[in-house]
């Protein structure tokens, strides 16, 4: 951890991002991090569940643009911090030639970007330190400009981070401003946090989170829908990520899984 850039790690609260790490097996994370985890644990035992089928959509949303789709762009904004496989590793895995951009708001997330730039010698990756809130940050970047033909399809990953923006229209308009440059034939996939499924147990998590200085945000059905607006949804629709194209039988609980997710084409 010192040989990354001189910033705030802010050890004081969780983040969501080092939550995640600790969940899924990382060394990157803090004192107050691994105790909302805990905290979390004892409330919804199904959070490492819940993440890895997080983990798992993007990795086959990823496979399905690149060999389905014909997608080599890809802008993969709340990166999180890297656990193989990364998304270019996924789709390099397809399409060698792929190009990745990758966004984080975290500190952390920058400290060990190093990692998301082990690309294919065709491929290319690069790493914004930017905000969702903040679109114009990213499409305006030396990274997002001179890594992706704006004139080809992209694949947008917004995968876990809408849940971090509990104001709706703020989520949705940033959403939006960048899907609107892209061109025709790109994608949107993402994951929206959702407590459909275990409203009583989601209530107490949010509440964890939020002593350990996290904020979370959960969206319905419907209001997850409105971030695929205009875009024309892949099958099998907005389902609840275990659900979307499993490789095997989907094995969790529904009341496991609290993320919609969707694949959706801009036409
Ligand atoms: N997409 C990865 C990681 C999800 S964790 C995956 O699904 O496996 C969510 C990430 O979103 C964290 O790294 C967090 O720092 C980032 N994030 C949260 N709010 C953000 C914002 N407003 N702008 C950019 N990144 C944000």
């Amino acid at each position: 951890m010192n040989d990354g850039p001189h910033v705030d790690l802010q050890t004081g609260r969780a983040h969501g991002a080092r939550i995640y790490d600790y969940i899924l097996g990382g060394k990157d994370n803090y004192a107050v991090d691994r105790a909302a985890a805990e905290a979390t644990l004892q409330i919804w035992p199904a959070l490492p569940v819940h993440m890895r089928a997080n983990r798992e959509f993007m990795h086959r949303a990823g496979r399905y643009l690149a060999t389905e789709c014909g997608i080599d762009q890809f802008l993969d904004v709340g990166t999180g911090i890297p656990t193989s496989p990364n998304l270019h590793e996924v789709v390099q895995e397809v399409r060698p030639e792929s190009r990745v951009v990758y966004t984080d708001n975290d500190p952390i997330v920058l400290v060990h970007a190093r990692a998301l730039m082990s690309s294919t010698e065709q491929g290319r990756t690069a790493y914004v330190d930017a905000d969702l809130r903040a679109p114009d940050t990213i499409l305006d970047s030396p990274e997002f400009r001179e890594t992706l033909d704006p004139n080809r399809p992209i694949g947008l990953m917004l995968i876990a981070i809408a849940h971090f923006i509990e104001d709706d229209e703020e989520a949705l308009t940033a959403t939006r401003r960048i899907v609107d440059v892209l061109p025709s034939g790109s994608y949107l996939a993402a994951t929206i946090a959702t407590d459909d499924f275990a409203p009583e147990t989601l209530a107490g998590v949010r509440r964890t989170y939020r002593e350990h200085g996290e904020t979370l945000r959960f969206r319905t059905k419907a209001q997850a829908a409105r971030f695929f607006e205009g875009l024309d949804l892949v099958d099998p629709g907005l389902v609840q990520m275990h659900k979307w194209r499993p490789d095997t039988t989907p094995q969790a609980n529904d009341a496991d899984i609290a993320m919609y997710a969707a694949v959706a084409r801009k036409p």
